[in-house]
This record gives C-alpha cells, structure tokens and sequence, in this order.
C-alpha cells in the first residue's frame, strides 16, 4: 500500500510517500481501509521533526483517520461499519492515518456518527474533536451564553474556526482573537462578533487586567494565555487546550484566587471513550456543516510535507482534510 513514512537514519529524519508492507502494521484487531485524514498542529511537528512528536521508527504520521472496517476480530465492529480514530498515540508511537489500511485497538474507534461523511469527520479531526472538548468543558463548570462573551485565541487556525462555530451555535457572543485580521470576514462568517488583534494579548501580563469575557478557548498558551487568564471575569473559565504560542505560562495567580477563574485542562489523545463520544455526537448535531465547509480544503497524501511547514508557521486558515487515494 502507499503510505507517507517517515525514516530515520543517521542524517536525521525524512518522510517521504512510498510503498508499505501491510504486513508491517502494528497489532490491532481491526483494520480498517483509511479513505480521509486530515493535518493537525501536531502532524506538523511530527512531519517536520520540530518537535519529538514521533517515538519509533518507521512512522506513518496522521493522529486522525475515517475510513471503513475491512478486517475485524473485535466484537463491536464488522467489516463495512464506518469508523473514525482520533489520537492515542497513533502518528506518534503507534503507525497512523496516513496510509490506505490503519490497523489498530477496536477500542480506540469511534462509529462514525450518522449525518457526517467521513470527509467531514476529519474536515473536524482532532482540531475540531478539541474545540468541543472544550466547550463541554466550559459547560460542566457551569458556564451559559448569558455569563458574558467568550474569546476564542488561534481564532484562524483549526481549533479556534470549529471552537467560533460551536460557541456561537451555542449561543455565546464571540470574540476572536486573530494575528490575521486579513481574516475578519472569514471569522465572522463562521459566527464571530468581534476580532480582535492578537497583539492586545501579546505584552506583558498583568496579573489582572480589565475583564472583557467570561470564558475562553486557548489553543496558544504562553503570555496569550496568562492575557486572556488575567482579562478573564470574576468567575470565568479558561480552556486551556494548545501551544501554538508556546508551552510556559507566565502569569500570576491573582485570576485565580481574586476572581475564582477556573483554567481547564483539554487533553484529547487519551479521553476516554463516553467522552468522545459524547463530543462526536454533539458535533454531529451541533456543527453548521456550511461553516465546516467554509473552513476546510482538501488536499492529497503527497502534498502533507509541505502543508506540515505551513501549519507551523501559523498560515493555514482552519482545517486540512487529506485525502488518501486508493
Ligand atoms: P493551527 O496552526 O491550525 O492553529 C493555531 C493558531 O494559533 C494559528 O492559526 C494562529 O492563529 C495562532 N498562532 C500560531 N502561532 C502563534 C504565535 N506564535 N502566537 C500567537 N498565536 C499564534 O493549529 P491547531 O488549531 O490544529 O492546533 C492549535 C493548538 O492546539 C496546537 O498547539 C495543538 O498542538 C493544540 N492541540 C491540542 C490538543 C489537545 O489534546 N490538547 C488537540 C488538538 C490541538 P491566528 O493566525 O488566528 O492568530
């Protein structure tokens, strides 16, 4: 089967698109026939090597796929059922979605809900899959639209495009935070009421500052996210789910114990399976398709490498489905 790989020798790492033994995937009990994945922050890293996302070698990157069961020896999927996988380690420590056959833990999968194609599952994908992780985070600390506005950071980006579209399904006043005010129209397209400019969050915080939103969804970190933690009201919530910006968090507690701010972590590689698919099933109900759509562009197996470069340096607009032929 064709797959991109990435090898590892003595100069370093190189992926490159190239045939793979299917008797090479690793142990599963289902595999399945991969039809869509798609480009997240960390595919990046892994593809480029930036970051040491990848923990063995041969790897075929892609942390997300949507395809078909062919083979299964697990009693929850047959051949035929549709399927989706996000994370656990796939692209990283375990082979990915960047091939034409996955084969992987039947207990890692999630049925593909009803009223998405596979496309549009990994139009979503992690980046999307997060987005609502964190929205049901901000949700079960007790958080509604009429608290006051949420601020969406990475705005342009894939978490923070499906992050806007949920708040505002939802019913949230949005405020986007963007580096790329070109992309202002986009933003309110997707249900922004305002867009901001990322650099009111760029200086140096202070430990509180005027409070402008009562909740946010961080898919940056660093001194953005200790802005939007010290511009945060009293009582707010703070999702804290990426490092676009960088991974320290130069803040102070003042947020914390003088406004009972609440910073929420969002992990999505090892959620467990009823979250999951609590998040797809709201996302299949919830998420405007015409927005997903607007989002989202497509692009083949051969053409990752350089759509990985891109996304680390912060000019994708939302998502990147990757289409695997075969
Ligand atoms: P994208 O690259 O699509 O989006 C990130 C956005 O962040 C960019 O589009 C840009 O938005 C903004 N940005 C980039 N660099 C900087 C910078 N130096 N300073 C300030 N803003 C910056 O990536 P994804 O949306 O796929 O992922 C976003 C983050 O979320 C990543 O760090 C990723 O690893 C993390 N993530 C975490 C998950 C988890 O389980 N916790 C799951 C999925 C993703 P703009 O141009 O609008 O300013």
């Amino acid at each position: 089967m064709q797959a991109m790989v990435i090898d590892k020798n003595d100069n370093g790492q190189q992926a490159s698109l190239r045939d793979f033994s299917e008797a090479e995937l690793m142990e599963g009990d289902v595999t399945v026939r991969v039809s869509h994945s798609c480009l997240n922050y960390k595919d990046g890293l892994a593809l480029t090597g930036k970051a040491p996302v990848v923990r063995r070698f041969p790897m075929i990157p892609g942390i997300d796929f949507a395809g078909v069961v062919e083979t299964s020896a697990h009693e929850g999927y047959k051949p035929g059922d549709a399927v989706l996988l996000n994370g656990w380690g796939t692209g990283e420590t375990h082979l990915g979605g960047y091939a034409e056959l996955s084969r992987v833990k039947g207990e890692w999968l999630v049925p593909l809900p009803a009223g998405l194609t596979a496309a549009q599952a990994m139009a979503i994908g992690t980046a999307g899959y997060t987005a609502m992780l964190s929205l049901m985070a901000i949700e079960r600390h007790g958080l509604a639209p009429d608290a006051g506005p949420a601020v969406v950071t990475g705005a342009a980006g894939g978490v923070g495009s499906v992050a806007i579209a949920l708040l505002h399904r939802a019913g949230w006043r949005v405020i986007a935070s963007t580096g790329r005010m070109q992309e202002a129209e986009y933003l309110t397209g997707l249900g922004a009421d305002e867009v901001v400019d990322r650099a009111i969050l760029s200086g140096a915080p202070k430990p509180l500052a005027k409070e402008r939103w009562a909740a946010a969804v961080d898919s940056v970190g660093s001194t953005t996210l200790a802005n939007v933690l010290s511009m945060t009201r009293y009582g707010g919530a703070v999702a804290a789910c990426g490092l676009a910006g960088g991974m320290d968090l130069p803040g102070s507690v003042a947020p914390f114990i003088l406004r009972g701010v609440a910073l929420l972590g969002i992990e999505s590689v090892m959620a467990p399976k009823p979250r999951r698919v609590e998040a797809w099933d709201r996302l299949a109900r919830d998420l405007d398709l015409a927005k997903l759509d607007a989002m989202t562009r497509t692009i083949g197996l051969a053409d990752v490498a350089e759509a990985a470069a891109e996304i680390l340096a912060g000019r994708i607009r939302g998502r990147v489905v990757v289409e695997i032929a075969g």
